[in-house]
Protein backbone atom coordinates (compact mmCIF):
# COMPACT_ATOMS: atom_id res chain seq x y z
CA UNK A 1 0.00 0.00 0.00
CA UNK A 2 1.68 3.38 -0.78
CA UNK A 3 2.09 6.37 1.64
CA UNK A 4 -0.35 9.22 1.06
CA UNK A 5 1.01 11.57 -0.08
CA UNK A 6 0.64 15.65 -0.10
CA UNK A 7 2.39 18.23 -1.86
CA UNK A 8 2.29 21.61 -2.00
CA UNK A 9 4.63 23.54 -4.99
CA UNK A 10 4.49 26.78 -4.39
CA UNK A 11 5.85 27.93 -7.82
CA UNK A 12 7.41 31.53 -8.44
CA UNK A 13 4.63 32.74 -5.98
CA UNK A 14 6.38 32.86 -2.24
CA UNK A 15 9.36 34.97 -1.58
CA UNK A 16 12.19 33.97 1.33
CA UNK A 17 10.32 36.72 3.74
CA UNK A 18 6.67 35.10 3.35
CA UNK A 19 7.99 31.60 3.38
CA UNK A 20 9.26 31.85 7.24
CA UNK A 21 4.98 32.57 8.18
CA UNK A 22 4.19 30.67 5.94
CA UNK A 23 5.58 27.57 7.06
CA UNK A 24 5.34 28.54 10.73
CA UNK A 25 1.50 28.27 10.05
CA UNK A 26 2.09 25.35 8.46
CA UNK A 27 4.18 23.61 11.67
CA UNK A 28 0.83 24.44 13.89
CA UNK A 29 -1.04 22.35 11.91
CA UNK A 30 1.50 19.69 9.84
CA UNK A 31 1.71 16.56 9.67
CA UNK A 32 -1.29 14.53 10.10
CA UNK A 33 -1.42 11.09 10.94
CA UNK A 34 -1.28 8.67 7.81
CA UNK A 35 -0.26 11.49 4.98
CA UNK A 36 3.03 12.50 4.28
CA UNK A 37 3.42 16.29 3.86
CA UNK A 38 5.89 18.02 1.40
CA UNK A 39 6.11 21.75 0.82
CA UNK A 40 8.17 22.82 -2.12
CA UNK A 41 9.16 26.47 -2.11
CA UNK A 42 11.83 28.22 -4.45
CA UNK A 43 15.61 27.89 -4.66
CA UNK A 44 16.01 31.06 -2.85
CA UNK A 45 14.09 29.98 0.35
CA UNK A 46 14.86 26.42 0.45
CA UNK A 47 18.08 27.17 2.99
CA UNK A 48 15.86 28.94 5.65
CA UNK A 49 12.85 26.16 4.79
CA UNK A 50 15.38 23.75 5.45
CA UNK A 51 16.38 25.12 8.84
CA UNK A 52 12.53 25.85 9.44
CA UNK A 53 11.27 22.79 9.17
CA UNK A 54 14.17 20.52 10.57
CA UNK A 55 12.17 18.04 13.25
CA UNK A 56 8.52 19.06 12.27
CA UNK A 57 7.84 16.05 10.23
CA UNK A 58 7.27 17.70 6.96
CA UNK A 59 8.74 17.16 4.30
CA UNK A 60 10.93 19.81 1.74
CA UNK A 61 10.98 19.48 -1.79
CA UNK A 62 13.10 21.63 -4.84
CA UNK A 63 10.66 22.49 -7.85
CA UNK A 64 13.40 21.25 -10.13
CA UNK A 65 17.03 21.15 -10.70
CA UNK A 66 19.83 20.15 -13.16
CA UNK A 67 21.36 16.52 -13.29
CA UNK A 68 24.76 17.67 -13.41
CA UNK A 69 26.27 17.78 -9.82
CA UNK A 70 28.14 20.60 -10.69
CA UNK A 71 29.35 22.87 -13.57
CA UNK A 72 29.59 25.65 -15.24
CA UNK A 73 25.95 26.63 -15.84
CA UNK A 74 25.23 30.31 -14.78
CA UNK A 75 22.11 30.25 -13.20
CA UNK A 76 21.58 26.89 -12.95
CA UNK A 77 20.94 24.48 -9.63
CA UNK A 78 22.58 21.45 -8.95
CA UNK A 79 21.89 17.92 -7.73
CA UNK A 80 24.21 18.36 -4.58
CA UNK A 81 22.60 21.29 -3.86
CA UNK A 82 19.44 20.36 -4.03
CA UNK A 83 20.27 17.06 -2.21
CA UNK A 84 22.13 19.01 0.65
CA UNK A 85 19.01 20.63 2.02
CA UNK A 86 15.84 18.72 0.46
CA UNK A 87 14.29 14.90 0.32
CA UNK A 88 12.14 15.47 -2.74
CA UNK A 89 12.26 17.12 -5.88
CA UNK A 90 9.68 17.78 -8.75
CA UNK A 91 11.16 16.70 -12.16
CA UNK A 92 9.09 17.06 -15.56
CA UNK A 93 6.50 19.76 -14.14
CA UNK A 94 4.12 20.60 -16.80
CA UNK A 95 5.17 24.36 -16.71
CA UNK A 96 9.28 23.24 -17.27
CA UNK A 97 8.32 21.01 -19.94
CA UNK A 98 6.16 23.54 -22.29
CA UNK A 99 7.38 27.00 -20.86
CA UNK A 100 10.76 25.73 -21.19
CA UNK A 101 10.61 22.62 -23.05
CA UNK A 102 12.01 20.12 -21.43
CA UNK A 103 11.82 16.73 -22.88
CA UNK A 104 11.23 13.74 -21.37
CA UNK A 105 15.00 12.59 -22.13
CA UNK A 106 15.79 15.75 -19.94
CA UNK A 107 13.83 14.62 -16.92
CA UNK A 108 14.37 11.10 -17.40
CA UNK A 109 18.85 12.34 -16.56
CA UNK A 110 17.25 14.27 -13.67
CA UNK A 111 15.55 11.47 -12.54
CA UNK A 112 18.78 9.32 -12.40
CA UNK A 113 20.28 12.02 -11.09
CA UNK A 114 18.29 12.21 -7.70
CA UNK A 115 17.90 8.93 -7.11
CA UNK A 116 21.63 8.38 -7.25
CA UNK A 117 22.09 10.79 -4.75
CA UNK A 118 19.15 9.80 -2.36
CA UNK A 119 16.60 12.12 -3.68
CA UNK A 120 12.99 11.25 -4.40
CA UNK A 121 11.96 12.46 -7.57
CA UNK A 122 7.96 13.39 -7.79
CA UNK A 123 8.01 12.44 -11.48
CA UNK A 124 5.14 14.61 -13.20
CA UNK A 125 3.43 13.32 -16.18
CA UNK A 126 0.38 14.92 -18.37
CA UNK A 127 -1.90 15.58 -21.46
CA UNK A 128 -2.59 18.97 -22.94
CA UNK A 129 -5.94 19.53 -23.71
CA UNK A 130 -5.56 19.29 -27.37
CA UNK A 131 -4.00 15.53 -26.91
CA UNK A 132 -6.77 15.12 -24.64
CA UNK A 133 -9.29 16.09 -27.09
CA UNK A 134 -7.93 14.11 -29.89
CA UNK A 135 -7.56 10.83 -27.66
CA UNK A 136 -4.29 10.82 -27.38
CA UNK A 137 -4.12 11.34 -23.50
CA UNK A 138 -3.55 7.62 -22.83
CA UNK A 139 -0.60 7.59 -25.65
CA UNK A 140 0.94 10.66 -24.27
CA UNK A 141 1.44 9.96 -20.39
CA UNK A 142 2.81 6.29 -21.56
CA UNK A 143 5.19 7.42 -23.52
CA UNK A 144 5.97 10.41 -20.95
CA UNK A 145 6.43 7.71 -17.51
CA UNK A 146 8.36 4.93 -20.07
CA UNK A 147 10.83 7.95 -21.47
CA UNK A 148 11.34 9.78 -17.92
CA UNK A 149 11.42 6.43 -15.49
CA UNK A 150 14.15 5.08 -18.37
CA UNK A 151 16.85 2.84 -16.48
CA UNK A 152 15.75 3.96 -12.83
CA UNK A 153 16.72 0.82 -10.79
CA UNK A 154 15.14 2.23 -7.24
CA UNK A 155 11.43 2.82 -8.01
CA UNK A 156 10.30 2.31 -4.74
CA UNK A 157 11.93 6.10 -3.91
CA UNK A 158 10.11 7.64 -7.11
CA UNK A 159 6.32 9.43 -6.71
CA UNK A 160 4.66 10.18 -9.99
CA UNK A 161 2.25 12.91 -10.54
CA UNK A 162 -0.63 13.05 -12.91
CA UNK A 163 -0.94 16.55 -13.68
CA UNK A 164 -3.42 16.80 -16.99
CA UNK A 165 -1.94 20.57 -18.21
CA UNK A 166 -5.57 21.39 -19.05
CA UNK A 167 -6.07 21.02 -15.01
CA UNK A 168 -3.67 22.94 -13.80
CA UNK A 169 -4.20 26.39 -12.43
CA UNK A 170 -7.27 26.51 -14.33
CA UNK A 171 -9.78 25.71 -11.51
CA UNK A 172 -10.87 23.08 -13.86
CA UNK A 173 -9.73 20.11 -11.95
CA UNK A 174 -10.05 16.48 -13.85
CA UNK A 175 -13.46 14.19 -12.84
CA UNK A 176 -12.16 11.74 -10.08
CA UNK A 177 -13.09 9.19 -12.39
CA UNK A 178 -11.15 10.83 -15.42
CA UNK A 179 -8.12 11.02 -13.13
CA UNK A 180 -8.50 7.42 -11.77
CA UNK A 181 -8.24 6.26 -15.44
CA UNK A 182 -4.94 7.75 -15.89
CA UNK A 183 -3.62 7.02 -12.77
CA UNK A 184 -4.16 3.44 -13.53
CA UNK A 185 -3.06 3.65 -16.77
CA UNK A 186 0.16 4.90 -14.76
CA UNK A 187 -0.10 2.23 -12.09
CA UNK A 188 -0.32 -0.23 -15.34
CA UNK A 189 2.93 1.05 -16.72
CA UNK A 190 4.72 0.93 -13.43
CA UNK A 191 4.00 -2.43 -13.46
CA UNK A 192 5.31 -3.01 -16.73
CA UNK A 193 8.41 -0.72 -15.62
CA UNK A 194 9.40 -2.26 -12.78
CA UNK A 195 6.94 -5.33 -11.56
CA UNK A 196 3.90 -5.38 -9.93
CA UNK A 197 5.47 -4.93 -5.90
CA UNK A 198 7.13 -2.05 -6.81
CA UNK A 199 4.20 -0.60 -8.48
CA UNK A 200 1.61 -1.40 -5.97
CA UNK A 201 3.80 0.75 -3.44
CA UNK A 202 5.15 3.68 -5.74
CA UNK A 203 2.60 6.88 -4.65
CA UNK A 204 0.84 7.84 -7.48
CA UNK A 205 -0.29 11.79 -7.03
CA UNK A 206 -3.02 13.50 -8.85
CA UNK A 207 -2.63 17.50 -9.51
CA UNK A 208 -4.93 19.92 -11.13
CA UNK A 209 -7.02 21.95 -9.66
CA UNK A 210 -7.09 20.08 -6.63
CA UNK A 211 -8.96 21.81 -3.12
CA UNK A 212 -9.87 20.99 0.45
CA UNK A 213 -13.68 20.53 -1.15
CA UNK A 214 -12.26 18.20 -4.02
CA UNK A 215 -9.65 16.27 -2.69
CA UNK A 216 -11.46 13.29 -0.86
CA UNK A 217 -13.14 12.55 -4.22
CA UNK A 218 -9.56 11.81 -5.60
CA UNK A 219 -8.33 9.97 -2.91
CA UNK A 220 -11.43 7.94 -2.69
CA UNK A 221 -10.01 6.37 -6.31
CA UNK A 222 -7.60 2.70 -5.82
CA UNK A 223 -4.89 4.16 -7.94
CA UNK A 224 -4.93 7.77 -6.23
CA UNK A 225 -2.46 8.29 -3.21
CA UNK A 226 -2.39 11.90 -3.04
CA UNK A 227 -1.79 15.19 -4.98
CA UNK A 228 0.19 17.79 -6.08
CA UNK A 229 -1.65 21.00 -5.13
CA UNK A 230 -0.20 24.41 -6.29
CA UNK A 231 -2.45 27.39 -5.89
CA UNK A 232 -4.21 25.67 -2.86
CA UNK A 233 -0.58 25.20 -0.93
CA UNK A 234 -0.28 28.74 -0.78
CA UNK A 235 -2.92 29.66 2.27
CA UNK A 236 -1.67 27.56 5.56
CA UNK A 237 -5.30 27.04 6.68
CA UNK A 238 -6.22 25.71 3.79
CA UNK A 239 -3.29 23.48 2.94
CA UNK A 240 -4.19 22.15 6.14
CA UNK A 241 -7.81 21.65 5.80
CA UNK A 242 -6.57 20.09 2.41
CA UNK A 243 -4.46 17.70 4.25
CA UNK A 244 -7.20 16.65 6.88
CA UNK A 245 -9.80 15.89 4.38
CA UNK A 246 -7.12 13.74 2.64
CA UNK A 247 -6.44 11.52 5.72
CA UNK A 248 -7.25 7.98 6.03
CA UNK A 249 -8.72 8.36 9.24
CA UNK A 250 -11.08 11.42 8.75
C1 LIG B 1 0.70 22.29 -10.00
O1 LIG B 1 1.34 23.32 -10.07
O2 LIG B 1 1.31 21.22 -10.05
C2 LIG B 1 -0.74 22.35 -9.85
C3 LIG B 1 -1.40 21.22 -9.86
O3 LIG B 1 -1.31 23.60 -9.72
P1 LIG B 1 -2.83 23.91 -9.28
O4 LIG B 1 -3.13 23.08 -8.07
O5 LIG B 1 -2.86 25.37 -9.01
O6 LIG B 1 -3.71 23.51 -10.44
Amino acid sequence: MPERVIAGNWKMNVTVCETVPLLERLMSGLPIAGVTSVVCPSFVSLHAANQILAESGIGLGAQDMRPEPKGPLTGEVSTSMVAELCTYVILGHSERRHVFGETSKLVNSKALSALSVGLRPIVCVGETLHERESGRAREIVVDQLKASLEGVDRASQVLVAYEPVWAIGTGRAASARDAQQMAAVTRYELSTLFGPKTASDVPVLYGGSVNSENVADFLAMPDIDGALVGGASLDAEGFIRLTENASPHR
